[in-house]
């Protein structure tokens, strides 16, 4: 699957600093985030329908809203397949 690229834009000086957080932060997500479907690897939603669906995304029950406490707390991610992660961010969430 092709990584998309970031769109090219100015920051001022001040949020330098955090790109580079978010550049760790990233990775650290996408190690974590594959531990996780590993450790998860049906959706929810479907076996709660008592369907077994390989999930493919890690899902924060409770949007983070760039809530770092919100973003790493385990109990609010859940797995979820493509089809069930995009019911959900349709529904705003
Ligand atoms: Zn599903």
């Amino acid at each position: 699957m092709p990584i998309a690229a970031k769109p090219l834009r100015t920051q001022p000086r001040h949020e330098s600093r955090l790109s580079s957080y978010r550049r760790g932060y990233d990775h650290h997500w996408r190690a974590a985030r594959i531990q996780f479907l590993r450790q998860h690897p049906l959706c929810v939603e479907c076996q709660s329908v008592g369907i077994a669906t390989a999930a493919t995304v890690v899902d924060h029950v409770t949007p983070h809203r760039g809530c770092y406490a919100l973003f790493w707390n385990q109990s609010n991610w859940q797995s979820l397949c493509e089809r069930c992660h995009n019911v959900k961010t349709a529904h705003g969430g």
